[in-house]
Order: structure tokens, then sequence, then C-alpha cells
């Protein structure tokens, strides 16, 4: 086999298990990462005042039903079970999301069982909606206005920035609507954070003799060169040097808030009202239940459209309009050389596990690309 070159811009996830595979493929890997740290919007590290591991670009919470990417984790870190519970204030009052039993009976003042519980949202629900062409026709097809109004429409427009009816379907899709009483956030085997956080998991993946890692450190246009085959995983209109214009993303501002015992005592509590300016409070020391800390550390965070040099978080992509992306798109299809990956790359809003097992697809299709003699 020849050994080919690879530059890979990035040293999140999607970036570091691309570069692990490669380089146990006996291929040679160069990260560039324009950060001064590995693990992308994952990052973690500990606050020196408290020593509560803090998730630096917001809560990242591990879970999956995909066993490859499950036992492709384990691998690198210790994976702590961790049970993911959310919490919301609306007008005056706190409730569980996701929306379950609970909720349903608190909201309408109610003691329905499971089926009493069902039969009443049908009844609230919009049966007139086909399939949706949007977020908020999504919710009223499946949970009618109330509900919808209460725990979605304020949250959303603030965490977006737009109305409902311009945020795609997918996005509530997300989340479930219960009739049992559980209240865990997700509904995968697999739930887990990291003990020794997101970052140490990545610098484990990178840590190969054949995988160099260079931070502080972006892939310029002079770089490509050097190298048989890109991976790019920074922001997809970047690359092409935004020739089609800019790809829209929301960024995210966290106020620090410092306390001592339990602050908001839970892991986050959403604001689901639209006065309150922030969307969400996470309490850091909840991510990792297995630790004691005299001391606590919170965020309060706020979404707003990404400028220049902000940091990007969410894409977004509306509803009824993706032309300056399908351009984008057409124009990743035709470029050689380059593979485009992860969350920026790719323009698309995906959680860890998505990002991890699309990047193990990737490096199977680099591979066998390469084993059958083709141009990678
Ligand atoms: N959402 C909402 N109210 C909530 C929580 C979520 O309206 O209290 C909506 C919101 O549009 C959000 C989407 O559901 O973007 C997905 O929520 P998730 O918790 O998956 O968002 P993330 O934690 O990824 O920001």
């Amino acid at each position: 086999m020849t050994t080919k070159r690879f530059g890979i811009a990035g040293a999140g996830f999607s970036g570091a298990v691309i570069a692990r595979e490669l380089a146990e493929a006996g291929h040679e890997v160069t990260v560039f990462e324009t950060r001064d740290h590995v693990a992308g919007n994952c990052h973690t590290e500990r606050d020196p005042e408290t020593s509560v591991m803090i998730h630096r670009y917001g809560p990242h919470i591990f879970h999956t039903g995909n066993e490859r990417v499950w036992e492709y984790v384990n691998r690198f870190g210790t994976m702590m079970p961790y049970n993911h519970r959310v919490r919301t204030t609306v007008g005056g009052r706190v409730y569980l999301l996701p929306v379950n039993l609970l909720t349903i009976n608190q909201l309408f003042e109610t003691a329905l069982n499971p089926a009493e519980a069902r039969a009443f949202i049908a009844e609230q629900a919009d049966s007139t909606i086909g399939e949706p062409r949007n977020f908020e026709e999504q919710a009223l097809k499946f949970m009618g206005r109330r509900l919808y109004e209460a725990f979605f429409l304020g949250y959303t427009t603030k965490q977006w920035g737009l109305p409902p009816t311009e945020i795609p379907a997918a996005v509530l899709r997300r989340l479930p609507l219960r009739f049992s009483y559980e209240d865990s956030y997700f509904n995968h085997p697999h739930q887990a954070i990291p003990r020794d956080g997101y970052t140490s998991i990545v610098q484990q993946i990178l840590d190969h003799p054949r995988i160099e890692v260079l931070l502080s450190t972006g892939y310029g246009v002079a770089d490509r060169g050097q190298f048989d085959h890109s991976i790019w995983t920074g922001p997809l209109d970047a690359w092409f040097d935004y020739r089609f214009g800019r790809l829209g993303y929301r960024t995210l501002d966290f106020e620090e808030i410092r306390d001592t015992g339990d602050h908001i005592g839970c892991a986050v509590m959403n604001y689901g009202d639209v006065e309150v300016p922030y969307t969400r409070i996470a309490e850091h020391k909840h991510f990792a239940p297995w630790e004691e800390h005299e001391g606590t550390v919170c965020f309060r965070e706020t979404s707003r459209l990404a400028g220049e040099g902000d940091i990007p978080y969410y894409p977004i992509r509306l509803a009824n309009d993706k032309s300056v992306l399908g351009q984008y798109l057409d124009a990743a299809r035709a470029e050689a050389g380059v593979t485009f990956v992860g969350r920026l790359g790719t323009y698309r809003y995906l959680d860890m596990d998505v990002t991890i097992g699309e990047a193990l697809t990737a490096a199977d299709g680099i591979l066998d690309a390469i084993g059958s003699g083709a141009a990678v």
C-alpha cells in the first residue's frame, strides 16, 4: 500500500476520528487547529477555582444508539453513566421536559392517565396539517396550540431569532412527547459523560505516532498543496472563500454565575418565556454527579446571530430557503481532493454520536478508495 499524506482542518470529533482511522491504516496525517485546544465545541476544562469540569462551549451530553460509535468512544476514555433531565420555567412555574405526562397534567391541571392523555392531546392537535412544513406546523400537529405556546414558541423564537414558521420541522423532531412519567431527556440506550472530559477523549484519539497536531494554526490555501487529500471540518463557505455569500449561524453568549452549594438545583433549566432574554442556565457540576464540589459555576446562555469573528454554533437552515447552501453543496460535490465532514463542514445540526458515526463512515470510504486504487 502506498502511504498517503492527509491534511485535516479541525481537531474536533470529526477531524480526530478520521485522523485516527487513516493513521491506523498506515497513512501520515497532519491536523491543523486554529484554536489553542482540541475537541472543538465539545472542549472541557476544569475550573481553577472550584475544580468543576466546565463544558466551555455549552453542555454536551453523549447519547447514542449506534454500537460502533459507543464502542469507539469507550476505547479512548471512561464514560460515566449519566441521565440528562431538563426543567423549564414558564409563567412563574417549573415543569419537566421533555413534555411528558407530568408536564401535561401540570399545565392543564388534570390527573390524566396515559390513555386519557393520549386522547386529550389528539383532540388538541391540529389534524388538518398533513406533512408539517415547519417547526410550528410540526408542533401544532403533534401537541396542539397550548403546549406549543407554553414550551416551544418563546424558547424557539429566542434560540433561533426567527418565528418558528421559518424553522425546519426536523428541529422539533429532536424532542420526544411522552405519555408516561419518564423524564429522561434522551431515548437512546447509551447515555454518558466522559469522566475526564471530552478534551481528554479527543487527545487520546489523536495520540498516534502518525498524527501530528498543530494548534493555533489554520489550514491555509497554501497548505493544501502539500497533501494528497484534505479533510475539511471548518465552515463549508470558508473553504470556498465565501464566494456565494455567508451561511448563517447562531452564536451563543455565556454569562457566568458563581455560588456555593447548589445554584439552580439541576443540570439545565430552560426559560420558555420570551420576556426572559436568556434561553437556559446550565449548572455544570450536575453533569458530573459522581464528583463533589463545594463551589458551583453556572452559565446563562443567550443566542444571537453570529457576526464575523463570532464562534458558529447552530447552522440556520431556514424551512423554505436553501439557495446559498445549495450552491455550496453543489460546489462541494464538484471539488476534487477534499472531503467535507462534520457540523460546520456539512452545515448541519449534528449530535456528537452522529458526527463520530459519519467520520468513521467517511474514513471507511477514503480507505476503500485508496484500496481500490482510485484517486482520493
Ligand atoms: N426547544 C424549545 N423549548 C425547550 C427546549 C427546546 O422550544 O424548552 C426547541 C428549540 O427550538 C431547540 C429544539 O427544541 O432548538 C431542540 O432542542 P434541544 O434541547 O435538542 O436543543 P440543544 O440542546 O441542542 O440546543
